[in-house]
């Protein structure tokens, strides 16, 4: 149920499910999910749903952490991307075999504490955590050439798109009159460019450290 046949398994169904950036998909058939989700879980981490992860949050399902990396991504190679809302690591462990270094935030510090576990069994190096508000970013280590938020805002908040590098993509979920899409925006030389895609459901972000 955790092995390697599983995850192929899941990756078929990415992209019968329309992924197709290949260098995405070879990373999740790689990165064991199992790891990243509660034991009494582990049969089910590599079925296409969310997962409960403990203190009301919920583990991003493969298809929406595909499509997100995907987005990012974007076909080129990454150097620096930031995370807002690490949870348990699994977006994270993705997005380090992809970018060359990984800046992830996150609000519990209990959370902080689970990801660092589980980004060290699945042999995760090129990731940093840090514990805080993502509303602020980390401008010391700016510009990023993605920005991928796992809790849904409002907005873009203002302070990441000026983290984000010209000709960098920031992929979140926006909430809007009730209903929640990912919205792809894009940063030009000109300002920045905002797509609405797939209608998703995410916890919210929010304010503060706990
Ligand atoms: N991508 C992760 C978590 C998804 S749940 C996974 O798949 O496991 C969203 C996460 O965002 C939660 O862990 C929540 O605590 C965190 N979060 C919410 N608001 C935040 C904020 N302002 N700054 C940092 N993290 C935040």
């Amino acid at each position: 149920m955790t092995s390697a046949r599983t995850r192929m398994r899941m990756v078929e169904r990415l992209r019968a499910q329309g992924i197709r950036d290949e260098k995405v998909l070879a990373v999740m058939a790689e990165m064991p999910r199992h790891i990243f989700v509660d034991e009494a879980l582990a049969s089910r981490a590599y079925e296409d749903i969310a997962l409960p992860l403990g203190f009301g949050q919920t583990i991003s399902s493969p298809h929406t952490v595909a499509r997100m990396t995907e987005l990012a991504r974007n076909g080129r190679p990454l150097g620096k991307v930031l995370e807002i809302g690490t949870g348990c690591g699994y977006q994270t462990a993705v997005l380090s075999r992809i970018a060359r270094q990984v800046y992830s935030m996150e609000r519990l510090a209990a959370l902080i504490r689970k990801a660092r576990r589980n980004l060290r069994e699945a042999g995760v190096t090129n990731v940093h955590l840090r514990h805080g508000d993502g509303h602020a970013g980390m401008p010391e280590v700016a510009p990023f050439d993605a920005v991928i938020l796992t809790a849904a805002a409002p907005r873009a908040p203002e302070a990441l798109l000026e983290q984000l590098d010209v000709g960098g993509r920031m992929v979140l979920p926006i909430a809007r009159n009730g209903a929640q899409h990912l919205f792809l925006v894009e940063r030009t030389a000109g300002g920045v460019v905002e797509r609405r895609m797939d209608p998703v459901v995410f916890v919210p972000l929010l304010p503060g450290v706990g």
